[in-house]
């Protein structure tokens, strides 16, 4: 069954069109990776399918609802409240602790602040960071930071994660642990993963890999999707 679609979406930055009729169906629980070459317009098909980005033209569904047609404030709860986050540089907020930083969607939805960070604890020995709750980010190596961004973009158990080059910044070994704790993860829950990578290995863990080129989305054999 089909969560999450974009048909026929077009984006352009001023006179750069980034996106010129994009099409993906990800299914339910499916783990999608969108690979191509860079400047190819897989991070603004990965903002447009988020609800970040609006598109042109096109359409882009959520669970059978139009995310597009929403306004700045439907999809920002729909962002908050069912969708997770990984970036390329984890993004952790530098004051707060590692434990903090997770705890921040739960916050963020409102959950009271003593069961927040009691649910946030939960994910360290899970992202094997037992014990390194209370470090901040300048005391976090690149590939722990990234863990603690991962448990951050699942803690409050959402629908879709979204992770924008979430290896990006990592050696191959740290990419490999976080690569394999998000797939775990989202297997444990039937979380769905749109997983945006320029990494073939990193590619390899997902269920399907799709390539964007020019703005447009291609299967593996190379034919425009229909
Ligand atoms: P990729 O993720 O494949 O590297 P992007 O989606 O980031 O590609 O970018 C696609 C195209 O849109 C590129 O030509 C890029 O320069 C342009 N672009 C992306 N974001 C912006 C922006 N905020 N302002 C202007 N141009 C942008």
């Amino acid at each position: 069954m089909s969560l999450l679609t974009a048909r026929g979406v077009k984006l352009s930055f001023g006179s750069t069109p980034a996106l010129r009729g994009a099409d993906l169906v990800v299914g339910a629980g499916e783990i999608v990776a969108i690979m191509g070459p860079s400047g190819s317009g897989k991070s603004t098909l990965l903002h447009c399918l988020a609800g970040i980005l609006v598109p042109d033209e096109g359409e882009i569904t959520f669970d059978g609802r139009r995310i597009d047609a929403l306004g700045e404030t439907g999809r920002s709860a729909l962002r908050r409240d069912t969708f997770g986050f990984v970036f390329q540089f984890g993004q952790l907020v530098p004051e707060l602790t590692a434990e903090e930083n997770v705890a921040l969607p739960l916050l963020l939805s409102g959950v009271r602040r003593a069961r927040a960070i009691q649910r946030a604890r939960e994910w360290f020995p899970r992202v094997g960071l037992d014990g390194l709750g209370d470090r901040r980010s300048g005391e976090l190596s690149g590939g722990q930071a990234q863990r603690v961004a991962l448990a951050r973009g699942l803690v409050a158990e959402p629908r879709v994660l979204f992770a924008d080059e979430p290896t990006g910044s990592l050696d191959s070994l740290a990419g490999e642990q976080v690569m394999n704790l998000m797939v775990e993860a989202a297997r444990e829950r039937g979380t769905t993963v749109v997983v945006v990578t320029h990494e073939a290995r990193v590619a390899a863990y997902a269920d399907r890999e799709v390539i964007v080129r020019d703005g447009l989305v291609h299967d593996m054999a190379g034919t425009a999707a229909p």
